[in-house]
């Protein structure tokens, strides 16, 4: 028998899985929502006009890029999510390094806190990693990969469908211990499509700075879930200013349409004390022994877009068409099930931003739509409005009042 014999297989991953019976279906009307990538009003994946442009130039060699990555992409990452004006880079406090998207992003720094975040020198138990509930399938395992324990904190309504503004503040305040370390959704929260408002933000910030928890905010949507830059920056630049130490993850996957090419960065944002030196050279060592260097040609088109300003401004625009078509797509489909006289409160499906609908439909509902309407969606109910077009609205509502009825 092989030495593998006794490796039992892995449950298969949430999301992936519903992809994979998408795949299966020979149904040819099906519709996958599952899966959280921009489609087109034709349903196909579509390469950003800017991304196109820049991908006519020719890439200068195929060199191994440093351990950190492009420091010019590095350097115009870290002003997209912090301001132009931010002073932590005025004052030479960030350390940025490039990374494998977001979850790369999430997973040096998980690792770099495993190493080195020791905060309570009277407890020797390590910081936990708190994350919201619910929060992206993939937030626990990458942290949990990195040897830190996990615990979640309350985030969700279900009967209002939005943030559970009362519930955070107190479970913050009465339940997670000073020095844990706080994942934090910086906009379009996924799964839930429930932000915090403004006011909300600031509330929380005075509960972090009272419990000296340690943000670690995940930008996965910055641009793609209002259209606007600044506005979907609004939370981590809030933390910024008030001078906190933390850690930013980064995606390009979405608002630059590049996901397989795997662009991304972590920063951290640290205080005029802290030896910037060292922490970087700590990070290019957590690197250099996962897989030595970054890959370059994401970060080169992104480093272009982002560092020419004529470029950026396609980019903006193409930002804007984005996200106004996935507010289209919800307001259609929330007219679509008032007009079928839908029972339920549909609202929060034109009050939620981002990428996704928490519907509210329960797992039943969600396996009957599969399995009679061939429509794929999580089974916690829920649905990339990105997947969504205006042909296939109209099946997507009757299906939905179809399964409520
Ligand atoms: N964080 C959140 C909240 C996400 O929704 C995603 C992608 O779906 C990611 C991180 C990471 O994605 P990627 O590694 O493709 O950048």
């Amino acid at each position: 028998s092989s030495l593998w014999s006794h490796v039992p297989s892995a449950p298969p991953d949430s999301i992936l899985g519903i992809a994979n019976l998408y795949r299966k279906d020979p149904e040819k009307k099906k519709l996958n929502l599952s899966v959280g990538a921009y489609r087109d009003d034709n349903g196909n994946p579509c390469i950003l006009r800017v991304v196109r442009k820049v991908e006519q130039e020719p890439a200068p060699d195929h060199e191994y890029i440093p351990m950190a990555g492009i420091s010019l992409f590095c350097q115009a990452a870290a002003k997209l999510i912090l301001g132009e004006n931010a002073s932590s880079i005025a004052e030479k406090r960030v350390v940025t390094v490039q990374s494998l998207s977001g979850t790369g992003a999430l997973r040096v720094g998980a690792e770099f806190l495993y190493r080195f975040y020791h905060p309570n020198p009277a407890n020797t138990e390590k910081p936990r990693v708190y994350i919201p509930r619910p929060s992206w399938g993939n937030h626990r395992k990458v942290f949990e990969s990195a040897g830190l324990k996990v615990s979640e904190y309350t985030y969700f309504d279900p009967v209002t469908c939005d943030v559970d503004a009362k519930g955070l503040l107190e479970d913050l305040k009465n339940n997670v211990p000073s020095y844990s370390v706080i994942v934090l959704h910086a906009c379009a929260h996924n799964p839930t499509g429930a932000d915090p408002s403004e006011e909300l933000w600031k509330e929380i910030l005075q509960v972090v700075l009272q419990k000296q928890l340690l943000v670690f905010f995940d930008s996965a949507y910055q641009g793609f879930a209002s259209g606007d830059l600044e506005k979907d920056a609004f939370a981590v630049r809030l933390f910024e200013q008030s001078g906190i130490e933390m850690l930013v993850a980064q995606s390009f996957a979405k608002n630059m349409g590049l996901y397989g090419e795997r662009v991304g960065a972590l920063s951290f944002i640290c205080k005029d004390t802290c030896p910037v030196d060292a922490v970087q050279s700590q990070l290019e060592t957590i690197i250099r022994s996962m897989y030595s260097s970054p890959p370059a040609n994401g970060a080169r088109i992104a480093c272009r877009i982002l560092n020419d300003p004529q470029l950026f401004q396609e980019w903006k625009q193409e930002l804007v068409e984005m996200s106004a078509r996935i507010q289209n797509m919800r307001k259609l489909l929330y007219e679509a099930l008032v007009s079928r006289k839908t029972p339920g409160d549909w609202s929060h499906i034109t009050k939620q931003i981002g990428m996704f609908s928490f519907t509210g439909l329960n797992a039943k509902q969600v396996r009957y739509l599969r399995e009679k309407h061939h429509i794929y969606m999580t089974e916690d109910g829920r649905a990339s409005m990105a997947g969504l077009s205006r042909e296939t609205v109209p099946m997507f509502a009757d299906a939905i009042h179809d399964a409520v009825t």
